[in-house]
């Protein structure tokens, strides 16, 4: 799901290096007509979907004319419901959940209900109703295996151990573009300034976060509802270099970290070959030219949205799935040049308070709650 995407290619490179492992039976984008065409014509899945009907027939025409009377072997089709449906199939192992924010909720849980293999890089679902999503993946013996780096790292050094002698989680964050910039160089930011990540490259959606540290916010969240680990007990510590993706200290005091060069491929494949490792050629970390290694607190005040996120997930209920709606509405409306940098953790903070509170929220609420704050929040941009 979203195989147009940064993480979605790169899940195809992945599988590119390994045609004997892996072949690719579904593939979904949002509205890439051209680029899933181009996917279609390399990995010849048996369906393509495009989650904006509207696109439908322009997909047609294009799988028809890039594959003649090949394209009468693939199903197309096309809307939410269809990937929702898609994602049930019975050849499949296992679903990527690539696609960007709320989006992914609904196929993720239909996917888990299906009983598949999760290679989550969809954050966001967790952050929005990681309750609903565990109860679920435990109910229907569905495994929820991490894509995101940093979650990676903790569960590769998690291996072999104890979930229960955790003392605490080591989060890593690479402080994004503004790290070192003032309060008032960061009120004039431009969606350009945000979008220069200086280790990742990663689609502008996320970059933006990373850059607010609303990311490493909602990966508080991943991490608490993934490792079933307290946020009291989940640490973020500014890493600028990147190397350590994340670690966890147990409760004899050791520390085991896992550390690479900044590429998404590796923990992509990881989650897609787990429990087993399998050789591949990616670039190769040398220590010798990583000559210094460094770790800050990160500060609350010029990011903000960090503190946004623990306070909504000691708040509970449906608190952390407003968080995502209304930083969803920012994030773009910066991205298109309507507001200012630090107005977006204003108005994500406003909309915290005045959306209803839901303290055991179903899906439905959720469902609600996400579109009331999506309101609530485009009604102050
Ligand atoms: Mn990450």
């Amino acid at each position: 799901m979203g195989s147009t995407g940064s993480i979605g290619t790169q899940t195809l490179d992945v599988v590119r290096e390994q045609p004997e492992r892996f072949a690719v039976y579904a593939i979904t984008a949002h509205r890439s007509v051209d680029k899933l065409v181009e996917q279609a014509v390399e990995f010849r899945p048996e369906v393509v979907c495009i989650a904006d009907e509207s696109k439908y027939g322009e997909l047609c025409e294009k799988l028809n004319a890039a594959l003649g009377k090949d394209a009468d072997m693939m199903k197309v089709w096309a809307g939410s419901d269809a990937i929702a449906e898609m994602v049930t199939l019975p050849s499949i192992d296992i679903v990527v959940a690539a696609m960007v924010g709320y989006a992914g909720l609904r196929p993720t849980m239909e996917a888990i209900r299906a009983g598949k293999t999760i290679a989550l890089a969809n954050k966001e679902t967790l952050v929005v109703a990681g309750e609903i999503i565990c109860s679920l993946a435990q109910q229907y013996h569905a495994p929820i295996l991490p894509v995101d780096s940093e979650h990676s790292a903790i569960f590769q050094s998690l291996v072999g151990e104890d979930r229960s002698e955790i003392e605490k989680i080591l989060l890593t964050a690479s402080g994004g573009p503004f790290r070192t910039w003032t309060l008032d160089r960061i009120a004039k930011a431009t969606a350009a300034d945000a979008l220069r990540h200086p280790n990742w490259d990663m689609g502008a959606k996320i970059t933006i976060d990373s850059a607010s540290m609303m990311n490493k916010g909602f990966e508080v969240i991943e991490a608490k509802w993934l490792f079933g680990v307290d946020v009291e007990k989940i640490e973020v510590l500014v890493h600028p270099q990147s190397i350590v993706h994340s670690a966890v200290q147990f409760t004899d005091g050791a520390v085991k970290a896992q550390l690479g060069a900044p590429d998404m491929r590796l923990p992509i494949q990881y989650a897609l070959t787990f429990p087993e490792r399998v050789g591949a050629s990616f670039p190769r970390l040398d220590l010798f030219k990583t000559a210094n290694l460094t770790f800050e607190k990160p500060d609350l005040e010029r990011f903000p949205n960090l503190r946004l996120a623990y306070d909504a997930m000691h708040k509970g209920g449906n608190m952390p799935c407003v968080l995502n709606a209304a930083n969803e509405v920012v994030n773009l409306a910066f991205r298109q040049g309507k507001m200012g940098f630090l107005e977006m953790s204003d108005v994500i903070q406003k909309t915290m308070d005045a959306t209803a509170f839901i303290s055991a929220p179903a899906y439905e609420d959720y469902v609600a709650s996400d579109e009331e704050a999506r309101k609530i929040a485009a009604s102050m941009i």
